[in-house]
């Protein structure tokens, strides 16, 4: 089930998969610029494919996840003039595609990997741009099923 406000895929109260009562606060993204990109950002930095036991599957969906992304970002840059971003993401671009979808293995994990960190400094840039701190997956953590994940760290 993806999330009504922001379309991501995280719990509706953080840490588990009860529903929450009612009037209380379905998704941590409401409200926060650019929710859609924060929220596709941090669905993808805590996916499945990042697990020792990722699956080729895993990996196919974060492909298409992070191209879902960039493409989110994008069209919020169309209407901004950073050009470190554009250069960014253009960068996420190129890991991106060379890591190709439905490859696996260590290569293609860290390009994977690589698309991901350019796509959170260009989400940086937008924020930064608006006066804003940068985003920080740590404080949605709660809301994803992300406490066993045991995060290849070493890249
Ligand atoms: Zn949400």
């Amino acid at each position: 089930m993806n999330c009504p406000v922001c379309g991501a895929e995280h719990f509706s109260v953080p840490g588990g998969g009860k529903a929450a009562p009612a009037g209380e606060r379905l998704c941590p993204y409401q409200g926060v610029p650019y929710t859609g990109l924060r929220a596709g950002h941090d669905q993808i930095y805590f996916g499945r494919w990042r697990r020792i036991d990722a699956s080729t599957i895993d990996l196919r969906r974060a492909y298409h996840q992070l191209e879902r992304l960039l493409n989110g970002i994008a069209v919020a840059l169309e209407t901004e003039d950073i050009p470190a971003a554009r250069s960014d993401l253009g960068k996420a671009v190129e890991a991106l595609h060379t890591a190709g979808p439905g490859e696996d293995g260590p290569e293609a994990l860290r390009y994977l990997d690589h698309a991901l960190s350019y796509a959170h400094r260009v989400i940086g840039d937008l924020l930064h741009e608006k006066g804003l701190p940068p985003h920080s997956p740590a404080d949605f953590a709660g809301w994803y099923d992300a406490g066993e994940v045991p995060f290849r760290e070493d890249w």
